[in-house]
């Protein structure tokens, strides 16, 4: 996206629903679009990219029925996800914020390609969520024969104005992922699949809520609501990077990526439980990397599981060298755990411990 536009400043359209839109007692739920195939056509060139709002407003009916006034806001130029990048993060919690206190949730269509890397980003920017910010999309654009647009639009508009039906408090404080028929936290997401609908998969967490006749949410495994007032962080630290391993890789390999001038973090794909190659020089590329002041995130390249660091003597070296075991967490949270942590410019105790630190329901301690 070019240089972001004042939020306040994005013009609001009232879409055609059931409620009466002067009904201030209806649940108000803003619905952002930011892209992705949901809302693709095909170009000239017979690919498909993203196309306006005025395209896609009028293309749900599926709308008209629902008792919840919707709002819809377009970011100015509308992308696939796979061009999304940190700045469009900050944007965005910066438009929930300026919104916030004026809408009962927030729906924000987006491309799947990178829609868990914008949930887990979100999650930490949005500290102390008392709303549902619930991410949604399509693998099949809106308006065409099939798509699954429809069925992810509607559910994820209930959700986000969904409330606990006795105590009338809000049910899902919480930024996640609805699609096809799952509500995923956002920092849990994982995008599994391109072709079929089932697209995402909640990873070492169980589902928040499952659509089915009726929407059957899973209360305990939800946040509780918080208790201080949201607190929106407006800076990521955006020298990062992730070290896939894979046997037979080099030390030129390696050096390379923690040899990026400047690089502040990077998340290490590791084996199974956490566990990497014990050859000397490979040790001393992570001593030197954290002599001077990378932060190394210890994940698993295991779609299930932790990392144990220690339970393998091929993992034991990793403690002591300073790399902070990641347990279950995803990469997608974890790249961006490292861009939230680090652009909070905090010392090394306080950098360590929060790293390592259950900040957003990433992980499971
Ligand atoms: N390339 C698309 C995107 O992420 C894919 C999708 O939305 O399903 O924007």
């Amino acid at each position: 996206m070019p240089t972001p536009p004042n939020p306040a400043a994005l013009p609001l359209v009232p879409l055609p629903t059931l409620a009466d839109p002067t009904d201030a007692t209806a649940p108000h739920v803003l619905l952002v679009y930011t892209g992705g195939t949901v809302g693709m056509a095909v170009n000239a060139a017979g690919e498909l990219a993203p196309m306006e709002l005025s395209r896609l407003d009028g293309q749900m009916p599926e709308l008209a029925r629902l008792p919840l006034r919707v709002s819809l806001l377009s970011l100015p130029e509308p992308i696939d996800s796979s061009n999304v990048d940190p700045a469009d993060w900050l944007f965005l919690a910066q438009l929930i914020g300026t919104h916030y206190a004026g809408f009962d949730g927030f729906v924000v269509l987006h491309g799947t390609d990178t829609m868990a890397y914008s949930a887990a980003a979100l999650s930490y920017l949005l500290e102390h969520l008392g709303k549902p910010v619930v991410f949604t999309g399509a693998q099949v654009p809106v308006g065409a024969r099939r798509s699954d647009a429809p069925r992810n639009l509607v559910t994820a508009l209930e959700i986000a104005a969904a409330r606990h039906p006795r105590a009338g408090t809000v049910r899902v404080p919480e930024v996640g992922v609805f699609f096809n028929d799952v509500l995923i936290r956002g920092t849990r997401a994982k995008k599994v699949e391109s072709q079929q609908f089932a697209a995402f998969k909640s990873e070492n967490y169980p589902p928040l809520a499952r659509a089915g006749i009726g929407l059957y949410f899973s209360d305990k495994s939800i946040r509780r609501l918080p208790t201080a007032p949201l607190r929106v962080h407006q800076r990521l630290e955006t020298s990062v990077a992730v070290l896939h391993l894979f046997p037979g890789i080099t030390a030129a390999v390696v050096e390379a990526v923690l040899g990026v001038p400047g690089l502040r973090g990077c998340v290490l794909a590791t084996y199974g439980s956490g566990n990497a190659p014990t050859a000397a020089w490979f040790t001393e590329s992570l001593r030197q990397a954290r002599a001077r002041g990378v932060w190394l995130l210890n994940v698993s390249q295991c779609v299930e599981g932790r990392v144990v660091q220690g339970k393998y003597e091929t993992s034991a070296a990793l403690a002591s060298l300073g790399v902070v075991g990641g347990d279950d967490i995803t990469t997608e949270a974890a790249v961006t755990k490292l861009m939230f942590v680090l652009g909070l410019g905090l010392g090394e105790a306080h950098t360590r411990q929060l790293l390592g630190e259950n900040l957003r329901g990433e992980i499971t301690p």
